[in-house]
């Protein structure tokens, strides 16, 4: 079977979407790239001496049909390291496969999904920064500059010297005692709730900060997983003994937390804060899933909006700090747009956005119909250490957690009723 590769200027999007349909090229985008799949009707002729034929580089492939895989970290590639990848962008990633095979590998709950690529789709925008951002609010740029560097990798420090944060293990409980702490010491109502997994328990974090407005309030949501795991081939049990630092998974997203916390907890906000470390997430979304469904309708209708950090620390791309905004359609709309302008005026990230969600604590939500978006490290390939004793603070950035961090402050403040609305 033939497949094309074909790289556009960013400008040329629409022109180029044009030229493939008269074409009969099915397509998928990735950002700047198209990955053209042949279909009966394709005339690769045609679109060779067509304006965009000299970019077109066509490939040929043993499969039969197109898979569209999304995954965490490379686990789809280590489960099936014998299965050819025709297209990578580390997350997202074209395979082909006949179809006994595909249906032998189902997919793995947690870790990644496959799906038939079938029609033209976008997978990823890579958005460009506008000319004239949104001016930046004194108020908010306090916050975001107070975001500090230090404290971060301080936090993390603590986070990784735990040899596992498994969830069934007393490491966990213990990592999750010195966050308590932290959230309780900034002035924060915290409760502890109880998470079954398969009979044994782990726990969710949840601390709250009332606002100051008149009811009925909102309440603007920020959540990381604090849970770690060793198991670099999902199709293998975990050994919950084995060590996991999970810096970056999700070491990172947990102490962008806690900094988050630290940042907000002297402002005047109007409307509710809620911050939650969730457990069970390796497992399958366990402790975000048992939050999402004890929540009365009422307080699931107050929520305004849920940030959800998981790995914004390693930098896998090219393009220097990029963060991918992954959210469901159209119920994260209205967020990917706040996110992207807060970037856009106070930090100097690339932004990927998605509306394919998968795999971590934004898709509870998500699937009750709660706003929610993942922020999480843009990547041009998978990050390999993940879910491994590897994924230590070696690999973790400097700079790109901490414009993560100035992204999600400003919106969250935003959120809180600290600035008029960063969209409308
Ligand atoms: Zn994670």
């Amino acid at each position: 079977m033939q497949y094309a590769i074909y790289r556009v200027a960013a400008a040329s999007v629409a022109q180029a979407t044009d030229e493939l349909e008269r074409n009969g090229v099915q397509w998928l985008r990735f950002g700047d790239d198209y990955f053209c799949c042949a279909a009966p009707s394709t005339d690769w002729n045609g679109l060779r001496t067509s304006s965009i034929g000299s970019s077109l580089e066509t490939r040929e492939s043993e499969g039969v049909l197109l898979y569209l895989v999304t995954q965490e970290g490379r686990s789809f590639q280590q489960a099936h390291p014998d299965i050819p990848v025709l297209f990578d962008r580390g997350r997202h990633i074209v395979v082909s496969l006949d179809r006994p095979q595909a249906d032998r590998i189902s997919d793995h709950k947690a870790r990644f999904s496959i799906r038939l690529a079938t029609g033209n789709a976008v997978v990823f925008e890579t958005l460009t920064r506008p000319i004239a951002p949104l001016a930046a609010d004194p108020r908010i740029k306090s916050i975001t500059d107070s975001i500090s560097p230090s404290d971060f990798s301080a936090t993390l420090a603590q986070l990784v010297n735990h040899p596992t944060r498994h969830s069934l293990t007393s490491h966990f409980r213990e990592a999750a005692q010195l966050c308590r702490d932290r959230l309780q010491s900034c002035g924060y109502e915290v409760t502890l709730q109880d998470v079954q997994i398969s009979g044994a328990r782990t726990l969710n974090i949840i601390a709250d900060k009332a606002g100051s407005g008149s009811q009925p309030r909102s309440v603007a949501m920020v959540c990381a997983h604090l849970d770690s795991i060793n198991q670099p081939n999902p199709l293998l049990p975990a050994d919950p003994g084995a060590p996991a630092p999970g810096a970056d998974d999700n070491g990172s997203g947990s102490a962008g937390l806690l900094e988050i916390a630290r940042v907000l907890k002297d402002q005047s906000i109007m409307q509710d804060l809620r911050l939650i470390l969730f457990g069970g997430e390796e497992q399958g979304l366990l402790g975000s899933t048992h939050y999402v469904d004890q929540l009365p309708a009422s307080e699931c209708a107050r929520i305004s909006s849920v940030v959800n950090m998981d790995m914004i620390a390693v930098l896998n791309n090219t393009r220097g700090p990029t963060v991918l905004l992954e959210g469901g359609d159209p119920v994260s709309r209205r967020m990917v747009e706040g996110l992207t302008a807060a970037a856009h005026a106070y930090t100097q990230l690339t932004v990927k956005t998605s509306f394919r969600p998968h795999d971590s604590d934004h898709v509870p939500f998500i699937d009750k119909g709660v706003p929610a978006v993942l922020t999480i490290e843009g990547n041009d390939k998978g990050n390999e250490s993940i879910h491994t004793e590897d994924d230590t603070l070696v690999h973790i950035d400097r700079d790109l957690p901490i414009e993560i961090l100035r992204m999600n402050a400003a919106f969250v403040a935003a959120e809180l009723g600290l600035q008029t609305a960063l969209v409308g």
